[in-house]
């Protein structure tokens, strides 16, 4: 077999790649496509990942596909952002609106795994009162769940990626002490944590999800850095170093390199399937349930083009909502430069946090909540955004990347409102599948604008309270796409239900960013993992119900 991920799938033959040993295989089960499975899961990140594990856990059997590669962390990731961008989706997709998004790797992986092979590990609880933020807090929309019932699945996440955090969080209920210690602070994370004690608000270890101490044949963190290009060392606790593996264990079976284009639904609004294109031909995985876990961008874009005459206007559509009421996370920073060398590059990007404007409501004039982290961008991604956002080239460039170990920087993760015209459409163009491509519009809404301003006002004052100079700031940035099928109570108002299960296919399951009806103010992985757990769990009480 090639030792190229992309020239043929590594997951094939009855085995699949053993990610903890080089060269190694692990025995992976293998299912006919003529005989339907329990579960064909379309996607394996945050949310596909972590659904075909418990699935499988439950003794259901599983398919899950990936467009993307297997890869190998110990030998295919190389501490070279260039040679890294291998990890995102890239493919062709239309952006437009007032504020257009930027995609590829800022936005989406494609690899078993997900975008939780190039993620920043961030792993942070909603604030309870969002899951009910029309009702409690007056704006966005309410969720179908209960916090504290998420507060249970949190704590299964936590445990099994072993997040790393403080001894206690200063924000928000009582939560159990995470698993392993919190990682050491490094000098951009001081900076943000001098910055909050001189204006006199909490902060704390950010939690993450990198090993603070072996973890099995996994080491802890080694401070690289790279963990938005791929972790060379297995110290990031991504799905493909968690769930698949245990998913793998637990009799499910994982298709690289398996793009799928369309679900099959019969005459009485049931789906029977998935083609997928895999070893150059389209093929077909018969199945009694299909679970979409794409992103937020490729999961209405597949309901959408899996329209027939009976669903005119896509699968799960019948609310005409899917593809839309996407949201994106605000993203911007404030940076400065120390007199001291800072070397923000050195571990993870953000090792310390403040959530004081999520969870503190005086004061604002907006909606919704933010978190703002140290940052620690690698010197390709610095010389990027100096020429993106600030236009400097030649010269001007070469004189402020000499300053890259002094830079200081603080960002925001940050609520945007839901808006149904913001929104995945499909565009007439094709991919080279033949299958139509997604356009993304997007513009943000006052509230959007009056966040975003409050954010760079006060990390402004924290990065002065430090004694950071040459302050600027970045004022256009985003990250984390969710939205476009969200969960609810009320078929006419959502595309999903507290169980991810579609109203109008019940055999039809979305299990991933897109079912969010809000974003809050923390960065979404836990959250999607969580739900992943619950929508499990539930499915197997369901089945013993004999209501699948
Ligand atoms: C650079 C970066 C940094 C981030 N940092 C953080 C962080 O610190 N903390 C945090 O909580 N979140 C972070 N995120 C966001 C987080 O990674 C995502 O929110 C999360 O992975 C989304 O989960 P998902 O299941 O919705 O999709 P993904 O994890 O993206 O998984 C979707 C998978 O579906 C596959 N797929 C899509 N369509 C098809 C198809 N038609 N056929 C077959 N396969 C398909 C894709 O290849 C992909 O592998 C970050 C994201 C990026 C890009
Ligand atoms: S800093 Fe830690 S998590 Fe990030 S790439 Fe290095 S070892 Fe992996």
């Amino acid at each position: 077999m090639s030792d190229d991920p992309f020239a043929a799938p590594r997951a094939a033959h009855g085995r699949a790649p053993d990610v903890f040993r080089p060269g190694g295989w692990i025995p992976m089960r293998q299912h006919r496509q003529d005989e339907p499975v329990d579960f064909v899961i379309v996607g394996t990140g945050a949310g596909g990942g972590t659904l075909a594990c418990r699935l499988a856990e439950h003794g259901f059997s599983v398919v899950a596909m990936d467009a993307g590669p297997y890869f190998r962390p110990l030998e295919d990731f190389a501490s070279d952002e260039s040679e890294q961008t291998k990890l995102y989706w890239t493919d062709d997709r239309i952006v437009d609106g007032a504020n257009p998004l930027q995609m590829g790797g800022n936005n989406s992986g494609k690899a078993v795994g997900g975008s939780t092979v190039h993620f920043a590990m961030v792993s942070l609880r909603f604030r309870p009162a969002w899951f009910k933020s029309r009702s409690l807090l007056g704006y966005g929309a309410d969720w179908p769940l209960d916090w504290r019932e998420m507060w249970h699945y949190y704590s299964e996440v936590e445990d099994a990626l072993k997040i790393a955090g403080p001894v206690s969080y200063p924000w928000g209920p009582r939560r159990p002490r995470y698993p392993y210690r919190a990682h050491e602070l490094n000098a951009a994370a001081r900076a943000l944590a001098d910055g909050c004690e001189a204006l006199g608000i909490k902060w704390t270890e950010t939690p993450i999800a990198t090993l603070s101490a072996p973890r099995g044949l996994a080491h802890p963190c080694v401070y690289r850095g790279f963990c938005t290009s791929g972790c060379a060392t297995n110290a990031k606790q991504s799905a493909l170093v968690t769930w698949i593996p245990r998913a793998i264990a637990a009799g499910a079976e994982i298709r690289d390199l398996a793009m799928v284009g369309r679900i099959e639904t019969d005459n009485s609004a049931v789906a029977t399937g998935v083609h997928y294109y895999r070893d150059g031909q389209w093929r077909f995985q018969r199945a009694r349930n299909v679970v979409v876990a794409g992103y937020a961008i490729e999961t209405p874009r597949l309901l959408l083009n899996s329209a027939t005459g009976r669903f005119p206007d896509g699968l799960a559509n019948g609310s005409g909502l899917v593809g839309k009421n996407l949201m994106v996370q605000s993203n911007q920073a404030v940076w400065g430069t120390m007199e001291r060398e800072v070397r923000s590059y050195k571990g993870p990007p953000s090792l310390a946090i403040t959530e004081h404007w999520n969870y503190e409501d005086k004061g604002k004039d907006f909606f919704g909540g933010y978190c703002y982290m140290s940052q620690g961008p690698l010197p390709q991604l610095w010389a990027n955004t100096l020429m993106s956002a600030r236009g400097l080239w030649g010269a001007r460039l070469i004189e402020e990347m000499e300053k890259y170990n002094h830079v200081v920087g603080l960002k925001i993760v940050g609520e945007m409102l839901p808006q149904e015209t913001n929104r995945v459409t499909l565009a007439d163009e094709t991919d080279q599948y033949g299958l139509r491509i997604p356009r993304i519009t997007y513009a943000w809404c006052d509230n959007d604008r009056r966040l975003i301003d409050h954010s760079l006002a006060f990390m402004t004052q924290a990065l002065e309270a430090v004694d950071a100079t040459d302050l600027w700031r970045q004022n256009d940035d985003t990250c984390h796409l969710n939205g476009a099928a969200r969960m609810g109570d009320d078929p006419f108002t959502s595309v999903v239900n507290a169980d991810c299960r579609s109203w109008d296919v019940r055999n039809l399951w979305i299990c991933d960013g897109s079912v969010f009806p809000t974003v809050g103010g923390v960065n979404p992985s836990l959250t999607i993992q969580a739900i992943a757990c619950r929508t499990a769990d539930r499915i197997k009480t369901m089945a013993g119900r004999g209501e699948l």
